[in-house]
C-alpha cells in the first residue's frame, strides 16, 4: 500500500488520539482533534462497538502513522524486535525511537517527524560527524547528532528550534540549540517514551 497522501489530521480524527503529524499547528488549539472530537466523515456517526482485531489492527495503525512508516517497514521492525531480549512490544516502540528521522524530530530541527525526514534525506544532518541521509538509521548511545555546518542557517529548522524553549526535549536527548547539535544520551525506557498506546496489543496483532 503507498503512503497516505491525504490530510493529515483526518488519520488523528479517525485514531481518536493527537498522533503529531503536523509540527507547531499539533500544540496549538487549532488541532483538529480538539476541535472535531468525532472521526472523520461526512454525518457524524457514533462510535459502533469494534471487534479485538479491530482494536488490535487500530493500534498497529496509530504507532505505524507516528513514526511515518509503511505496513512492510513496520512489520521488519516488528520481527527485529520479537528477536530482541525483552518485551516485544516495548522493543518496537525502543527501536523506533532510535531511528534517526525520529531523533532530529525529537531534537526539534524538525517540526514534524515528516520534515525531519525530508531534512535527512536531503543531507542536512551528520551522526558523529559523517552525513547520514538514511531515515531508518538507528542511533545508537552516545552518538553525536548535529545539523551539517553548511545547513545551520536554514530558515525551517530554525522556525522548528523555536518550540525548545516552551516544550523542551525528552530526557534521553541532550540539546545544545547555540550549535544545532546534540547526543543521544542513553537508550530510554518504554515508561519514557510518550507515546498513548497499548503495544501488547499490536503484538498479539502479528501474533494470529
Ligand atoms: Fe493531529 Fe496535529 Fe492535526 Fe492535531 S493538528 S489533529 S495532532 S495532525
Amino acid at each position: 500500500m503507498g503512503r497516505y497522501l491525504g490530510p493529515s489530521c483526518r488519520l488523528c480524527r479517525k485514531e481518536g488520539v493527537k498522533l503529531m503529524l503536523k509540527g507547531d499547528r499539533c500544540l496549538a488549539s487549532k488541532c483538529a482533534i480538539l476541535k472535531r472530537k468525532l472521526p472523520p466523515g461526512s454525518i457524524p456517526k457514533r462510535r459502533v462497538k469494534v471487534s479485538e482485531y479491530g482494536i488490535q489492527l487500530r493500534e498497529k495503525q496509530k504507532v505505524k502513522r507516528v513514526y511515518g512508516l509503511f505496513e512492510n517497514q513496520f512489520k521488519k521492525y516488528f520481527e527485529i524486535a520479537s528477536r530482541k531480549k525483552g518485551i516485544t512490544g516495548e522493543m518496537l516502540l525502543i527501536l523506533l525511537e532510535q531511528r534517526l528521522d525520529n531523533v532530529v524530530y525529537r531534537m526539534h530541527y524538525g517540526s514534524s517527524r515528516k520534515m525531519a525526514r525530508q531534512l535527512v534525506k536531503h543531507g542536512h544532518i551528520t551522526v558523529n560527524d559523517k552525513k547520514v541521509d538514511i531515515p531508518s538509521y538507528l542511533i545508537k548511545e552516545g552518538d553525536e547528532i548535529a545539523v551539517k555546518e553548511g545547513s545551520k542557517k536554514l530558515i525551517s529548522i530554525l522556525e522548528s528550534m523555536k518550540v525548545l524553549p516552551r516544550v523542551g526535549t525528552v530526557p534521553w536527548i541532550e540539546v545544545d540549540p547555540d550549535n544545532l547539535k546534540g547526543k543521544f544520551v542513553y537508550i530510554p525506557k518504554r515508561e519514557e517514551i510518550d507515546l498513548p498506546v497499548h503495544e501488547q496489543l499490536i503484538v498479539e496483532y502479528y501474533s494470529k
